[in-house]
């Protein structure tokens, strides 16, 4: 039981244990074994192009391949890595590797730009944007190979240093897409200041819309709203034919979900696209 106690403890965090205990030092110590012994996985989740049909974009989800606990989902372990701080090596571990499999995909004659989820915390670090050169400079991959994914919370947590940030990340050749968008706290004056390319609708308006008129007016009313200010407006939580034929008739850029695809390790993506393709064409014929 003394085991099972601990490894419920480990998954479940719980944000009120106080920072210098024994529980928090020793899941602080497991994330760093799990960095530098490469238990941490890239998972890669297409992004469908609505216009053409076109898989030209892919969003980097981590995981852990924990030697005991098996494949553990980043809610079971992201939360617990941003009230530490901890969070800013992760993020250059992802960036790290999703500018790797960016190469690679070039390599393959694939060039899907890659969208990386960033922390309130990334945003507030002095060194963030030299810290992410040298990572892209190490695989050969340019700032434009990316997108930076950034949710409202991250925004709301110091608006002033974030804008400033963003803006030196744009200036620096990166895609900007707000994550999460229409949940948190951004007001929409706020909004209209951000240098972002992409507006990504919260799933909560989405993965409901084949059966809620009110939810499918929202998401037809956020798509206009993200044109009008000249943006990219991607819808996540795609779980079926219905949302999506509804994301086409209302005009949405870019779909994301289960029913497109789901998040695969990044080694499979190529034959994953290669098995879209080879579809397509015995559909045509
Ligand atoms: P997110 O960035 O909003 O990512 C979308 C989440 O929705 C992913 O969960 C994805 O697997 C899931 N999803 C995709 N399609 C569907 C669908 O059709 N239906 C449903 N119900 N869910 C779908 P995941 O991979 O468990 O990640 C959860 C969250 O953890 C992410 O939300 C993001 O906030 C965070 N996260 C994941 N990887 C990273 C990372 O590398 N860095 C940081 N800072 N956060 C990360
Ligand atoms: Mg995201
Ligand atoms: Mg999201
Ligand atoms: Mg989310």
């Amino acid at each position: 039981t003394e085991c099972k106690r601990r490894t419920a403890g480990m998954l479940a965090y719980d944000p009120s244990i106080d920072a210098g205990s024994a529980q928090t030092l020793s899941l602080l110590g497991e994330l760093r074994q799990a960095i530098r012994g490469q238990e941490l996985r890239l998972y890669l989740q297409p992004k469908l192009r609505l216009a053409d049909d076109q898989v030209l974009a892919a969003e980097a989800l981590v995981r852990w391949q924990h030697p005991q606990r098996g494949l553990v989902p980043p809610v079971q372990f992201i939360p617990f890595a941003e009230e530490t701080g901890f969070i800013h090596e992760l993020t250059l571990w992802v960036v790290d590797e999703a500018a790797r499999q960016a190469a690679l995909l070039r390599a393959q004659g694939l060039a899907p730009r890659i969208s990386v989820n960033l922390s309130a915390h990334d945003l507030m670090k002095p060194e963030l944007q030299q810290r992410l050169r040298t990572a892209l400079q190490r695989h050969g991959a340019e700032p434009g190979w990316l997108c930076l994914e950034i949710t409202e919370s991250a925004i709301a947590h110091d608006p002033q240093r974030a804008l400033q940030t963003l803006h030196a990340l744009k200036a620096e050749g990166f895609r900007l897409s707000i994550d999460d968008f229409g949940a948190g706290q951004t007001s929409l004056a706020q909004l209209i200041d951000l240098p972002v390319d992409e507006l990504k609708l919260d799933m909560l308006f989405v993965r409901t819309m084949d059966q809620d008129a009110d939810k499918a007016s929202m998401v037809g009313a956020l798509v206009r709203m993200g044109h009008d200010l000249r943006l990219s407006v991607v819808a996540e939580g795609v779980e079926n034919a219905a949302i999506l034929q509804r994301l086409r008739a209302l005009g949405c850029d870019e779909a994301q979900g289960w029913h497109i695809g789901k998040p695969m390790p990044a080694e499979e993506l190529p034959s994953w696209l290669q098995a879209r393709a080879l579809l397509a064409s015995v559909q045509r014929a």
